[in-house]
């Protein structure tokens, strides 16, 4: 099967490790690999779960120690506070443990172009919210910002959530429009649950729906250690 050259990135946040692992051989019947945005402390567990998500093909990002919004951090305690205290732990921590790590996800998607100077001293890949960036009435297919044609060495990338209850048509035509044009979409949720979840997850259920019809597209799904390659 020839891929589209349109790419589909899954991006799940905050620290779900073990429900996240439970969907591995989903991701893996469709061939599809997701990023996990971990918040929280890097203890030994955290670690060997990163681990169990890495070997089987998925990327680990970082999302913050204590969740802190990064402008209201910043504005504070200042840029290198807010490097030393909520960013450079959990990094030190991932990479003396050989956990590769490139993205960052934005908690609560507040960012500014202060905290993306910041951030892209550490990081390839940074990752906030469509909501800054929509128009009203208008659809996530129509949002040119959300799709990525030339991935820069440092980017920002604007996913929407496929969370809740999500409009599945709304989804399905921007990854129609992705993988048409060959982009980059990045859709965003938290946990991954049995049943249609009310709030920021997505159950197994709508989960395969976007994997089939990725599949049915031809749309590769990336993590994004794999970004920029091909
Ligand atoms: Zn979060």
């Amino acid at each position: 099967m020839t891929a589209s050259g349109g790419t589909l990135c899954l991006t799940f946040d905050d620290h779900y490790l073990e429900n996240w692992i439970k969907a591995i051989p989903l991701f893996k019947k469709y061939n599809a690999k997701a990023t996990f945005f971990v918040c929280g402390e890097v203890d030994s567990k955290v670690i060997a779960s990163m681990k169990t998500l890495q070997d089987a093909g998925h990327t680990i990002g970082l999302h913050g120690i204590n969740h802190a919004k990064s402008v209201d951090y910043v504005q504070k305690n200042g840029p290198v506070e807010f490097m030393k205290n909520e960013i450079i732990p959990q990094l030190e921590i991932c990479r003396k443990n050989g956990i590769k790590i490139r993205a960052f996800a934005y908690p609560n998607s507040q960012r500014s172009h202060e905290t993306d100077n910041e951030l892209f001293k550490e990081f390839d890949f940074l990752r906030t919210s469509w909501a800054e960036i929509r128009k009203k009435d208008i659809p996530v297919a129509d949002t040119n910002g959300c799709f990525i044609k030339k991935i820069s060495a440092k980017q920002l990338f604007y996913g929407f959530p496929s969370s809740g209850n999500f409009n599945m048509e709304e989804v399905k035509a921007a990854m129609k429009r992705a993988a048409e044009e060959n982009s980059v979409l990045v859709l965003y949720a938290h946990n991954i649950t049995e049943e249609i979840p009310p709030s920021h997850h997505i159950a197994v259920s709508q989960l395969t729906q976007l994997l089939e019809y990725a599949k049915t597209l031809k749309l590769s799904i990336k993590g994004f250690n794999e970004l920029g390659t091909n």
